[in-house]
């Protein structure tokens, strides 16, 4: 069961329906500051398996910090951070007392949570199959013509079967997020983590890398989606969780968020980009 995941003392008050299945991701009490800068305060927030949870606000609101943090690419001040990826578990306390987390722990969770940026951040001088096929070969220590079998599935998957071996530089902005959004799945993560993933996009290429986080929402992924995609974020979203200030303001079902938003400063937010 997953009662003992977070202390009595700081419950997470945001829950999905709670008929649906375990809680693979589940933060408490989560704080990052930045000197003086408070880039989370107190975020409590609990995702089921399967639920697609599209995170909005405004620029500067912690949606980044908030993602980097369960992904561990930053270590949170305060707070708790637990994530059973079924086959695995791991439960993350963090403050002037708590123990560091290893490198390997690190390594391990990544393996569990994926990531993909608004950069892309492939690597430049590999191909695109190679780009898929790295973390295969070297975190899981795969042979080589498996992996690249994997890599060839999932490039087709992303609709790039035909770029294989096509460098970053020769694919456009849309493809190469395709390739960073295949990358992730091949190390069958059991949370994605999506941060503004067509923010860096020209207009003309966002749909197609929509459509593909669509596919893999649609194949039961766990998903947390950062995103100013409002129309995908109604679309798709099981819950929608408004951010500003480094807090949480606002959750609800997409339908109650665009339909009946609740808070003034989410009436506020939507008023200003719908
Ligand atoms: P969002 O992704 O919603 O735009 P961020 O999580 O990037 O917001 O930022 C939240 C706050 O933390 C902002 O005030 C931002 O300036 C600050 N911040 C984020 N990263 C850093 C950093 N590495 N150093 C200093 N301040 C940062
Ligand atoms: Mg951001």
């Amino acid at each position: 069961g997953d009662a003992a995941s977070v202390p009595a003392a700081a419950p997470a008050l945001v829950e999905g329906p709670a008929e649906e299945g375990r809680r693979v991701l589940e933060i408490a009490g989560l704080e990052k500051r930045f000197g003086a800068t408070t880039a989370l305060a107190r975020v409590n927030l609990s995702v089921r398996a399967g639920e697609v949870v599209c995170v909005l606000g405004p620029s500067g609101s912690g949606k980044s910090t908030l993602l980097r943090c369960i992904n561990l690419l930053e270590r949170p001040d305060g707070g708790q951070i637990a994530i059973d990826a079924g086959s695995a578990r791991f439960d993350l306390a963090f403050g002037p007392t708590a123990r560091a987390v290893s490198g390997r722990e690190m390594t391990r969770l990544r393996g569990h949570v994926g990531m993909v940026f608004q950069h892309f951040n492939l690597w430049p001088h590999k191909l695109a199959v190679e780009n898929v096929t790295e973390g295969l070969l070297r975190v899981r220590r795969m042979a080589g013509p498996e992996a690249g079998r994997i890599a060839a599935g999932l490039l087709a998957r992303v609709g790039l079967g035909g770029k294989l071996t096509a460098f970053p530089s020769q694919l456009s902005g849309g493809q190469r997020q395709r390739v960073a959004i295949a990358r992730a799945l091949a190390m069958r993560p059991d949370v994605m983590l999506f941060d503004e993933p067509t923010s860096a996009l020209d207009p003309e290429l966002v749909g197609e890398v929509l459509q593909v986080l669509e596919d893999v929402a649609a194949s039961g992924m766990t998903m947390l989606v950062a995103t100013h995609e409002m129309g995908f974020a109604r679309r798709v979203a099981d819950r929608v969780v408004f951010m500003d200030g480094g807090q949480i303001v606002e959750v609800a079902s997409a339908e109650d968020f665009f339909e009946r938003p609740q808070h003034e400063r989410t009436i506020r937010f939507l008023e200003a980009v719908l």
